[in-house]
């Protein structure tokens, strides 16, 4: 048996042994190939081995890899966080607490909203709201604020009670409502839960632009989220948005917010931070959640032995200026909308594809017993894993997701490969894409 348990979901299954990656693709010990179509987990956005970033990576190695945070600043994390500020492109400055995870950047937003308010002398505005079929991080914080039924339920009672309101979920819309005829009612909800639970008691509302994990890529119908920053900031809640998975370009913008121009007060990025290259995230701040801070306690009460390190800034603000160089957002777009255009194709032949949903390059496919009543699969099918692990033996990489009806009965996949992949190798991913899933029609019957 395989020791390093931290590597594999399934305790029981060898998993195969990477060897090495380049471009798109990851090859095993075996010599075996894989198209990275989901980018590990939504992670590698720039693709593997990319000579810009070994670069950066040795330059800063052979200069200095750690200095502790609160002995120095590095001219690498100041530059990543200048670079941050410049990409959110805000009416005010945006600042950069580093940490090491998404699940450290969502939790730190959390801590840094609840104090903000404390600094303004209020010190009842301790709740986040968040949403269900939602996914802030596995930390018993991130957790509390994460509407995955799954990834909570053997932890409940140690999670904050921290409410939850409906996702914009048009696809099987929890309030059994259609858009446009439901006038945004799962955006009203906020208001509906702040007027229930005082918007004394509230610190925040957190939400992903477009769900990931806990959705395969839930786009909210249009107005949702001017309406959601509009209740915020009428009853006095932080807007916390959790770019982790969507951030830095993913979505074919910067940020996933930029599809609707919001501004939150917080954001939370990892993941594409990095591409995957070091492990880095960060929350930023804006200068109206800093000034009473600054002007308070002066001190964000938190931090990591490895935040802020040279070496991970350093690697950080190489993607960054990659992307920016090679104009990958704008690829993730373009190569985006090619690839979802592929999907719909496909989904002509494979009668389980009940929904495709996402922007750029972060794709969901959502499967059904019948495209027409939108059943479910039962659950005790586990067709999700069966799809990745057939994609996966193909020779294509997919990330399983959440979905269905609070995420509990429901089966979907995320398609989100690095923002480099051609139209050649859109084409094979979906050469293979379709394989597993006629292959997994025919299993079915
Ligand atoms: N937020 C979102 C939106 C995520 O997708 C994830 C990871 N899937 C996290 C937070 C947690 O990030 P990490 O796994 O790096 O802790």
């Amino acid at each position: 048996m395989q020791r390093s348990l931290l590597i594999k979901p399934m305790l029981n299954e060898d998993y195969p042994t990477i060897s090495y990656g380049k471009g798109i693709y990851l090859y095993d010990d075996t010599g075996k190939k894989y198209l990275d179509g989901s980018s590990g987990a939504v992670t590698a956005s720039i693709g593997h081995q990319v000579p810009e970033i070994i670069e950066a990576m040795v330059n800063q190695a052979s200069k200095v890899s750690f200095a502790y945070r609160s002995q120095f600043t590095s001219k690498p994390a100041e530059q990543l966080a200048e670079k941050l500020n410049e990409l959110v492109n805000g009416e005010e400055d945006y600042f950069s607490f580093f940490v090491n995870s998404g699940s450290e950047a969502t939790e730190t937003a959390m801590k840094i909203a609840i104090q903000y308010w404390q600094e303004k002398g209020d010190y009842r505005k301790q709740k986040i709201l968040s949403r269900w079929m939602s996914y802030h991080g596995i930390t018993i914080g991130a957790l509390s604020m994460s509407g995955h039924v799954k990834r909570r339920e053997r932890f409940v009672p140690l999670l904050a009670e921290y409410p939850s309101i409906s996702a914009p979920y048009c696809y099987r819309c929890p309030l059994s409502q259609t858009t446009p005829s439901c006038q945004l009612a799962c955006a009203f909800e906020l208001e509906t839960a702040i007027n229930r639970i005082g918007a004394e008691h509230i610190a925040a509302f957190i939400a992903e632009p477009i769900v990931g994990a806990s959705g395969a890529a839930l786009v909210p119908p249009e107005g949702y989220y001017e309406k959601i920053a509009d209740i915020c900031e009428r009853y006095n809640i932080l807007f916390i948005a959790d770019e982790v998975m969507t951030g830095l370009g993913r979505t074919g913008k910067r940020f996933g917010l930029d599809h609707w121009n919001v501004k939150p007060d917080i954001i939370a990025l990892g993941k594409g931070m990095s591409a995957g290259y070091t492990p880095i995230a960060a929350t930023l701040v804006s200068e109206k959640v800093m000034e009473p801070i600054i002007n308070g306690s002066a001190s964000i009460m938190s931090g990591h032995t490895y935040s802020a390190n040279p070496q991970s800034a350093a690697i950080s603000l190489a993607v960054l200026e990659y992307i920016e160089k090679q104009r990958l957002t704008e690829k993730a777009e373009e190569i985006g909308s090619y690839l979802f255009h592929k999907l719909q194709e496909v989904a002509k032949d494979v009668a389980i594809i009940g929904d495709i949903r996402g922007k750029g390059l972060l794709l969901g496919l959502e499967f059904v017993q019948d495209r027409k009543t939108k059943q479910p699969f039962e659950a005790k099918l586990a067709l999700t894993d069966l799809i990745v692990k057939k994609a996966r033996e193909n020779g294509l990489l997919l990330y399983p997701a959440a979905a269905g009806k609070d995420g509990v009965q429901g089966d979907a996949v995320i398609i989100a490969p690095p923002f480099i992949i051609t139209k050649e190798e859109t084409d094979q991913l979906i050469r293979i894409l379709k394989e597993t899933l006629i292959e997994i029609e025919q299993d079915l019957r």
